[in-house]
């Protein structure tokens, strides 16, 4: 039977974390994927942070929350654990005002994602890092996915915007685990454009990943078995 207790036991915590700060800091206030993984012999598992150069208000809250559930419970479909490190507001630091209008350049690179990969405090080898701007730009022939969000090739990591569209960080995170886009199937995580329509609906008509990406997903590396 899976253990959220005897997996964070095997594995690093995030730097900063302390058992006094109880497991809800590590996993938010609805591990949903907890339920649906209690019968797993062994699922795989992941941490990731969120960083925001934008101050974290109730609608980003809400953005992070809503993101996090619905990852938590695609993802758990194939016994992969999504673990919540820790939450970071970067807005008061003068170093990050310049970012929250995030310029990526041809290559994916520029000084701005430099900057922004600087901050990695409390983030664990092979953690999962998302950034949350207000706004990125992305030079035509920039290697980014989406002006909603786009993988940072440097780091396990990705920029995304504040957007009432659950699926985008899980989409980001999807590609952070070795998945490229599927074009044929909106239905699909991997399908590249979002909508309105694969949104409205999230709770009750979610989008899917195929057993061979689950496969691939948990073949990438960043994810460890308990
Ligand atoms: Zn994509």
């Amino acid at each position: 039977m899976f253990s959220l207790r005897d997996t964070l036991a095997n594995r690093p915590l995030p730097k900063g974390y302390n058992k006094g700060m109880g497991i809800l800091v590590l996993c938010g206030n609805r591990p949903v994927s907890i339920t649906c993984l209690r019968n797993s012999s062994c699922p795989e598992s992941f941490v990731v942070h969120f960083k925001s150069v934008i101050p974290i208000d109730s609608w980003v809250d809400k953005c992070i929350n809503q993101s996090l559930i619905a990852m938590q419970r695609l993802f758990a479909k194939g016994n992969i654990a999504v673990l919540r490190g820790t939450t970071e507001d970067l807005s008061d630091d003068p170093n990050t005002q310049s970012l929250q209008d995030l310029y990526i350049g041809a290559q994916g690179n520029t000084k701005d994602v430099d900057t922004l990969i600087g901050y990695q405090n409390y983030v664990g080898y092979d953690d999962v890092i998302i950034y949350i701007v207000k706004k990125i730009t992305m030079a035509p022939t920039a290697l980014g996915d989406s002006p909603d969000g786009t993988t940072i090739e440097q780091i396990n990591g990705a920029a995304v915007i504040a957007k009432d569209d659950p699926w985008v960080i899980p989409h980001e995170i999807g590609h952070i685990l070795g998945l490229p886009h599927i074009y044929y199937d909106p239905k699909r995580l991997m399908f590249p454009t979002s909508s309105e329509a694969r949104w409205t609906n999230w709770e009750i008509d979610p989008l899917v990943l195929s057993t061979d990406e689950y496969l691939d997903m948990k073949n990438s590396g960043i994810t460890k078995s308990c």
